[in-house]
């Protein structure tokens, strides 16, 4: 091919290309010009995961009428005239880029008012072209309606995820502006609901409600530099009680922006050193004012990615302010502990065997003493395998004979070749993993149905990932409901965690999936069952009978793989009858 310069209509859909990945990414956009636009109520729709349709209203200023058509041009903005205004940017957008790129691969909408003006404007723009422009009145502000994103641009329309996935990639957008403009009214509408309303009071507290939950929100605590230093850092950290298994609860601003930084997010996960155990995460949403000149936001299409002129400083800013909220909270909680040490915790009972008869809530049956029960091993339940019924299976481990149990989590037995510990949570969530997915092959599923269903209240962005999973939720037997748009109705559960708290479950069940964002993590249906497994075994702490013991051991005997449990732990230490009497000096 010979070398030519390619048209303006290709060049603006390759730009269009770096600015407008997905719905999402119109959304950003189009808030920022709002919010760029002094706007103090926000309102965004969209329908049919943003393809159909993407509307952003706001009450801003407005465009006048003769400069519209120049807002949709490429390379055509008010917030920069020159150069060295980008060492002082304190708007967010800058480039001129945005309206071009979304109208280029779209039938693009934009009414607008200027505040100032007596009369508004409308135009239309498909595919880059401007279709039609018409004086109309309309209050001042300015409304973009993008349909049809990416109608021209096939490629780009296949590689977008399944509408509940964009979904909740918007709702994210929004959650994130809401928490760094608390005193802007963010309206949110999926398909005509109302999934999100921040109240633009200006605290950023009543946000972090709305976006986290009260409950999550209990446990955050206020991280403030207090004006030290030229790098002021504000906003909330989660105690170490509240954490996650991974870091996309950690959401970072500077100066308003919403930036992704791998080095200020390990900042924030160093504060909490030996606080939290290796592989959890903190919740974290926090404020950073920097001045404009020492940092650079032009580094990335979508200025997701900034630069600071002394990174290491910022680093031990966020450290220090994030560190400092969590060691003075670490002080009081030491001291309450202290106190609850001196209430003796009555040992958890054994929920056992579900009456599935039993009408009212999940049936919740506890029985003071432990009956052995038949043969009837395929009947999935919590209680722990009772008696001298064998299961039916080839046997994988020797005949083990239980002796007693230690710290209330490992039992001991004895076998021909010595001696083994067994820990029990380890071995149940073993037990109860095969025998699911033996009755999942064989029978499908068995749920266990509620007659009065219990509700769960999430925060927006669990309920979007909750509506992600539903077909593999369904599928192993939780039946749930939407109630409204952040609230489900529990109608099923697994039968095997028919005498759990469905909150509890499902919250697990939330951070499990969420944490599944990375490649290489386990699929939906592995998380799930594990979730479920893990909820429904025997608890360390838990004091168990000898009959308990000697069932859990009698079918741990017959798992195929009894030596790990299901994530791949231990379930039994092993100690020969060689080994213990070297360790005695009674072999040479
Ligand atoms: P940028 O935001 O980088 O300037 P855009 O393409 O996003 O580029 O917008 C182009 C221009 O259109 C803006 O500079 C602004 O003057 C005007 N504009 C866009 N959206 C709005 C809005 N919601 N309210 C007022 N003016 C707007
Ligand atoms: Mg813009």
């Amino acid at each position: 091919m010979t070398i030519q310069v390619l048209p303006e209509r290709v060049i603006a859909q390759i730009a269009a290309g770096e600015v407008v990945e997905r719905p999402a990414s119109v959304v950003k956009e189009l808030i920022e010009n709002a919010l760029d636009a002094g706007a103090s109520v926000i309102r965004v729709e969209i329908d049919g995961g943003g393809k159909r349709l993407i509307r952003v209203s706001d009450n801003g200023a407005g465009i006048h009428s003769d400069e519209a058509a120049l807002a949709v041009a490429r390379h055509a903005t008010s917030k920069l005239r020159s150069v060295a205004d980008l060492e002082h940017i304190e708007t967010l957008g800058f480039r001129g880029e945005a309206l071009a790129s979304i109208a280029a691969v779209s039938h693009m909408t934009l009414t607008t008012r200027h505040r100032d003006a007596a009369a508004g404007v409308r135009l239309r723009v498909e595919g880059g072209d401007l279709l039609r422009k018409q004086t109309i009145g309309a209050p001042a502000g300015t409304v973009v309606s993008v349909e049809n994103l990416f109608f021209n641009t096939p490629a780009r329309l296949k590689f977008l995820k399944a509408d509940n996935t964009e979904k909740r990639q918007v709702t994210s957008v929004i959650t994130r502006y809401a928490m760094a403009y608390p005193g802007v009214q963010f309206v949110l509408l999926q398909d005509g609901v109302e999934i999100f309303h921040s109240s633009g009071s200006g605290r950023l507290a009543d946000v972090l409600v709305k976006v986290f939950g009260l409950d999550s929100f209990k446990h955050m605590l206020e991280v403030n530099s207090q004006g030290e230093g030229e790098h002021q850092v504000y906003g909330y950290s989660s105690t170490p009680e509240l954490h996650r298994a991974d870091r996309s609860r950690i959401t970072l601003f500077v100066n308003g922006r919403s930036i992704q930084d791998a080095s200020l997010t390990f900042a924030v996960v160093q504060a909490y050193h030996t606080l939290l155990m290796t592989g959890r995460y903190p919740l974290a949403v926090l404020m950073l004012r920097v001045p404009p000149p020492d940092v650079d936001v032009n580094v990335h299409p979508t200025k997701a990615e900034v630069r600071f002129r002394d990174p290491n400083a910022v680093f031990a800013a966020v450290q220090r302010a994030v560190r400092r909220a969590v060691v003075e909270a670490a002080q009081v909680t030491t001291m309450r502990q202290m106190v609850d040490v001196v209430t003796i915790r009555r040992p958890a009972q054994l929920d056992l065997e579900l009456d599935m008869t039993d009408s009212g809530q999940y049936q919740r049956q506890q029985r003071p003493a432990l009956i052995p029960r038949g043969g009837d091993i395929d009947d999935e339940s919590t209680a722990i395998p009772v008696g001298p019924a064998a299961p039916a299976r080839p046997r994988t481990l020797p005949m083990l004979r239980v002796l007693g149990q230690i710290s209330a989590a490992y039992i001991v037995a004895e076998g021909p070749a010595g001696m083994y510990l067994v820990d029990q949570h380890a071995a149940h969530e073993r037990i109860l993993y095969e025998q699911f997915m033996d009755n999942h092959e064989r029978q499908g599923l068995i749920a266990q149905y509620a007659l009065t269903a219990q509700t769960i209240q999430l925060a927006p962005l669990e309920a979007r990932l909750l509506e992600e999973h539903l077909d593999s939720l369904t599928h192993f037997g939780f039946a749930l409901e939407a109630f409204g748009p952040n609230t489900f109705a529990v109608r099923s559960v697994p039968a095997l965690l028919a005498d759990k708290d469905p909150t509890e479950i499902l919250r697990a069940l939330l951070q499990d999936l969420e944490a599944g964002k990375q490649p290489g993590q386990r699929t939906i249906e592995e998380k799930i069952i594990l979730r479920v497994c893990k909820q429904a075994a025997v608890k360390a702490g838990q004091i168990l009978s000898l009959d308990e013991m000697q069932g859990l051991i009698r079918a741990l005997e017959r798992c195929r793989s009894p030596l790990t449990c299901p994530h791949g732990r231990p379930t039994l230490l092993h100690m020969s009858s060689d080994h213990l009497a070297r360790e005695f000096g009674r072999l040479g």
